[in-house]
């Protein structure tokens, strides 16, 4: 039985970056079918997801309502822990402000994220929050993983959102 966990959580481990990305898309298309900005993150611990997000402010009438203090909250009640220590979290989008600030309030282990956000980015785009020297935490950060789709999802939502502006009387 213990020989057999190893090799299940073994496996587990190996699964790349790009396979949990693929998770977190699933939820950005789950905020795109509730009309939000299609955001999603999910939270990896020991090769098994344990906490879920998609970016929902505006369904929720909640500003912190984004996709990463989704996931993390959601981590935190499964894992039973509000530091998320060997957690991993991927999200589809390069994390703002906020989210920056509960990632490493939660002292997450590793960030991986797909797109770059140019306007609102607070790992390397516009404000560098996260692994600010300042700051004690330090967090992996891999950036760019399935960033052409991250980025495609997001894009498409706003294309459709102008052209719906622009028929309207
Ligand atoms: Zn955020």
């Amino acid at each position: 039985m213990l020989i057999a966990g190893r090799c299940i959580s073994l496996f587990a481990m190996s699964l790349s970056d790009e396979f949990w990305m693929e998770e977190a898309l699933r939820e950005a298309q789950r905020a795109l079918t509730l009309g939000e900005v299609p955001v999603g993150a999910v939270v990896v611990r020991e090769g098994r997801i344990v906490g879920r997000g998609c970016n929902r402010p505006l369904s929720a009438n909640d500003p912190t309502a984004h996709a990463e203090i989704l996931a993390l909250r959601e981590a935190g009640t499964t894992v039973g822990n509000y530091r998320l220590l060997d957690c991993d979290l991927y999200v589809t989008v390069e994390p703002c402000p906020m989210c920056a600030g509960a990632i490493t309030h939660a002292r997450i282990r590793r960030l991986i994220y797909g797109a770059e956000d140019a306007k609102a980015g607070a790992v390397h785009s516009t404000l560098q929050v996260l692994n600010h020297p300042k700051l004690n935490h330090k967090v992996e950060v891999r950036s760019g993983v399935l960033a052409a789709r991250c980025m495609h999802l997001v894009q498409s939502f706003f294309r459709e959102r102008r052209s719906e502006g622009d028929n309207s009387p």
